[in-house]
C-alpha cells in the first residue's frame, strides 16, 4: 500500500472511530506503521476525529518519539504508539480512545464476557492497564502499555480509554469499533440481569468464523461508504 493510501485510509479511520463511539472532542489517536522504515504516520493534536483527512498527517519516528514531518502538533501520548510498535512487529496499527462504554467497563474491574459476537474478537483476553490513570506521556509509561497489552488485540486503560491493535488499519479500527460495543453488551446485560455468554470453548471458534479477512474487509468498505456520507453532510 503507498503512503498516499496510507493516509487515506488513516484518514478514514480517524472519521469511523468519530462516528461508531470513539468521538472524545480532540482526543483520541491512530497510527499506522510505515512499511520497511523506523516510522509512523500519525492523527495530529488538535482536531477532532471527524476532521481528519489525508493532508494532516503527521510522521513520528518510531525510536525517539519526534515528529519528523508534517504541520499540525503531534499527540503527547505518541509513546503509547512508538512502544507499542517496538514490542510488537506483528501489529501495524494502533488506534487509541476514550470511549464511554471501554472507560466505564474498564473502572470495574470485571471480565469482559463474549455476551455479543464482538466479545469473541478478546478471547485471548483483555487486559487491564493500571500503572497510572494519568496521560502516557513519557517512553516509560508507553513501556507499561506494551506490557499490559502483551500479545493481545486490546488493553483497557484504567479511568482513561482504551488501545487496540491490528495487522493493518483496517482491522484494529474494527476491532477498536467492536470492542466498544462489546463492552456496552456486557454492561447493558450485567445491568439488566444474570446473561449467559458464550463459553471458552467456542469463543474462539466463533472469532474465526465470523472475523474473517473477507468479512472484515466488507464491514470496512461499509464503514467507509458511511465515512464518505458524513463527509458529504458535514
Ligand atoms: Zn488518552
Amino acid at each position: 500500500m503507498s503512503l498516499k493510501e496510507l493516509k487515506e485510509n488513516l484518514a478514514y479511520s480517524c472519521n469511523i472511530l468519530a462516528n461508531e463511539g470513539h468521538w472524545d472532542n480532540i482526543l483520541g489517536h491512530v497510527s499506522v506503521r510505515i512499511p520497511g522504515q523506523n516510522k509512523i504516520l500519525m492523527k495530529p493534536h488538535s482536531f477532532g476525529f471527524e476532521e481528519i483527512r489525508p493532508q494532516h498527517i503527521i510522521v513520528v519516528d518510531i525510536a525517539t518519539g519526534k515528529k519528523i514531518d508534517g504541520k499540525y502538533e503531534r499527540h503527547s501520548e505518541v509513546f503509547i504508539h512508538t512502544e507499542i510498535m517496538k514490542a510488537r512487529p506483528d501489529v501495524n496499527c494502533v488506534v487509541h480512545s476514550h470511549p464511554p462504554y471501554a472507560t466505564v467497563f474498564g473502572a470495574l474491574g470485571q471480565k469482559l464476557r463474549p455476551i455479543s459476537h464482538e466479545g469473541n474478537i478478546f478471547y485471548e483476553g483483555l487486559p487491564t492497564f493500571d500503572a497510572t490513570t494519568a496521560l502516557i506521556r513519557t517512553p516509560e509509561l508507553g513501556v507499561g502499555v506494551a506490557k499490559s497489552l502483551a500479545k493481545c488485540r486490546g488493553v483497557l486503560m484504567k479511568n482513561h480509554g482504551s488501545t487496540v491493535v491490528g495487522e493493518s488499519i483496517e482491522v484494529a479500527t474494527l476491532y477498536a469499533v467492536f470492542l466498544e460495543k462489546a463492552c456496552r453488551i456486557h454492561l447493558l446485560a450485567t445491568a439488566s440481569g444474570d446473561p449467559s455468554w458464550t463459553s471458552d470453548e467456542e469463543s474462539p471458534v466463533k472469532f474465526e468464523q465470523i472475523y474473517t479477512p473477507h468479512r472484515l474487509g466488507s464491514m470496512w468498505d461499509y464503514f467507509v461508504r458511511r465515512a464518505r456520507q458524513a463527509r458529504k453532510r458535514s
